[in-house]
């Protein structure tokens, strides 16, 4: 692992970086990651935007799954990756993240200004009047709504992905929004057939331009929502970095793949350029040119 974490710090220590996370960078936070190398596959077929807003029926099951499912989330704590890349933003190498995980997890663990690509589930929204009300908040009304559900269903699969038997979803009763009374509530984050926000998306394109190096961790850039970052950075001879188990869909465009879980990888790729950034060597900059300071400059 040291020859990675050394070509790796080479290529951190110049700063600039802009981080994209996905699933893989949560995995250690127990949180599944159904792509990765270790997930089973998972048992259902995510729930589209369309199927959501048209099918009642559907919508219920995906709300009884995921008042079981939520708890796990919301007892998730960050891991010694998020950290390390808090560390590094405290450092000033890192200048931006981009995470397409919507468990907040960057943000607990001291990132500043993350930009989640695919919204967060601690947020709910009101599809009619937009108001928008924490999940902790939801959560209670579901209770309150739902005396016994929980015993009725028995065990929770550790990993959240509940299997709910049809006569235990139509037992189950949804709420609506309480500010306007009869909206239909939606957690805030981009579900399969929805678009993310373009001018989220135009924020993380411009990110992605003013970077030194994207770095990329934990994702198998599997859907273009993340994948677009790396095609962009690649068209703007930007370097791309990818820490992930396993291959992605954008190896071909990188300086570096690295496929070490990033629990380890990331607290040693911080000790190496905070606290040793003499030690490190430089990988050499687009078109040749070896990057000026080793150590950023303070900020
Ligand atoms: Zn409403």
């Amino acid at each position: 692992m040291t020859e990675t974490i050394d070509a790796l710090a080479g290529l951190v220590a110049g700063g600039g970086v802009v981080v994209l996370s996905g699933a893989g960078l949560s995995t250690e936070s127990g949180i599944p990651d159904y792509r990765g190398p270790s997930g089973a596959a998972r048992r259902h077929s995510p729930m589209t935007y369309q199927t959501f807003i048209r099918d009642p029926m559907a919508r219920r099951r995906y709300w009884a799954r995921s008042h079981l499912g939520w708890r796990m989330i919301a007892r998730a704590a960050p891991n010694d990756g998020h950290r390390a890349v808090a560390r590094l933003q405290d450092a000033g190498l890192v200048d931006g993240v981009i995470t397409q995980n919507v468990d907040g997890l960057h943000t607990v663990a001291g990132s500043v200004g993350v930009v989640e690509l695919h919204g967060r589930l601690a947020e709910v929204v009101c599809l009619d009047c937009g108001n928008r009300t924490s999940r902790e908040e939801l959560d209670r009304r579901l209770r309150e709504t739902n005396p016994g559900f929980d015993a009725a269903v028995g065990a929770v699969n550790p990993d959240g992905d509940v299997e709910l038997a049809d006569e235990q979803v139509a037992g189950f009763r949804t709420v609506d929004c309480t500010f306007c009374g009869t909206g239909m509530l939606k957690p805030d984050v981009v579900f399969f057939g929805e678009t993310v926000p373009a001018q989220r998306v135009s924020r993380c394109f411009a990110m992605v331009g003013a970077a030194r190096l994207l770095l990329v961790l934990g994702s198998s850039l599997t859907v273009m929502s993340g994948r677009r970052f790396v095609l962009r950075a690649a068209k703007l001879g930007i370097p791309v970095g990818i820490a992930n188990q396993g291959p992605t869909r954008g190896d071909g465009y990188a300086a570096l793949t690295v496929d070490v879980p990033l629990g380890r990888l990331l607290p040693a790729l911080a000790a190496r350029v905070i606290d040793a950034p003499s030690a490190v060597v430089p990988a050499a900059g687009p078109g040749g040119a070896v990057p000026a300071a080793v150590a950023p400059a303070p900020r």
